[in-house]
């Protein structure tokens, strides 16, 4: 994560917690009570409490589709600018050392907001640790067909989105002005580029396809990776109950 603003996913200890993933074993909870499957443990100041069951609901939506060594076991809640993490605007999902949401409190001062985040960062988990190997290497060449050229610097990636044909389109901030400082970067990844659309598809599908019309106007090869990108991200979720858009299928 580079800013503490954005809605992001660090994969702490990446490569290590996807072999703990694929060997089935999960280190969740050594040296503590396991939370049950289906249950998820909750770290959060006391005011946040009316929130958890919106959360979980959020959670179990993806967690059924995962891996048990992969479904987020925890969620903490951090105000301020804590120091372990980047601050109040931070959310992200980390598999080790325990499949974990550390969660901004600010995302929890709007429902759909904190919906919207949740859907995000389990759609890293989703993508991460149960889509075909296949799946993954085409939104791969995807995100690198959307680049066009090269990958940006830090410095750059804002500005470029904001000129970019396609990553605005799967940037929940260009539909969610004002409610963060900013949410997506799908300009950053093939992960992100998956979790953004994914959760601009399931909470904007009608202004998401408005805008690819637009496109379609403006720009025939930009839209046509943008239709292809999103088509991608449905397939991976196709027969799920969690994404789908007909429209577009
Ligand atoms: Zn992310």
């Amino acid at each position: 994560m580079r800013h503490q603003s954005k809605a992001c996913c660090i994969l702490l200890a990446a490569a290590l917690a996807l072999s703990s993933c694929k060997n089935g074993e999960s280190q969740a909870g050594k040296g503590m009570q396991q939370p049950k499957k289906d249950t998820v443990a909750w770290a959060a100041p006391q005011k946040y409490a009316h929130m958890r069951p919106l959360v979980e609901r959020s959670l179990q939506e993806v967690n059924r589709l995962l891996p048990d060594s992969c479904k987020t076991s925890e969620v903490k809640v951090v105000e301020g600018a804590a120091p372990d993490y980047a601050g109040s605007w931070t959310v992200f999902y980390t598999p080790y050392p325990s499949p974990t949401i550390v969660l901004g409190s600010s995302f929890l001062s709007d429902s759909a907001l904190a919906k919207l985040v949740i859907f995000h960062e389990q759609s890293h988990a989703f993508f991460d640790f149960s889509a075909p190997q296949e799946a993954k290497s085409r939104m791969e060449r995807l995100f690198l067909q959307a680049m066009g050229s090269k990958k940006p610097s830090a410095s750059q990636d804002i500005a470029l989105e904001k000129e970019h044909p396609i990553f605005p389109l799967f940037d929940e901030s260009s539909y969610c002005k004002g409610k963060s400082p900013q949410l997506g970067h799908p300009y950053d990844g093939a992960s992100e580029l998956f979790a953004s659309a994914s959760a601009v598809l399931r909470f904007f599908p009608s202004e998401f396809l408005s805008r690819l019309r637009r496109l379609e106007q403006e720009d025939k090869s930009a839209s046509k990776t943008a239709k292809e990108i999103a088509r991608a991200v449905l397939e991976i979720w196709k027969g799920s109950n969690v994404l789908s858009l007909p429209e577009l299928e």
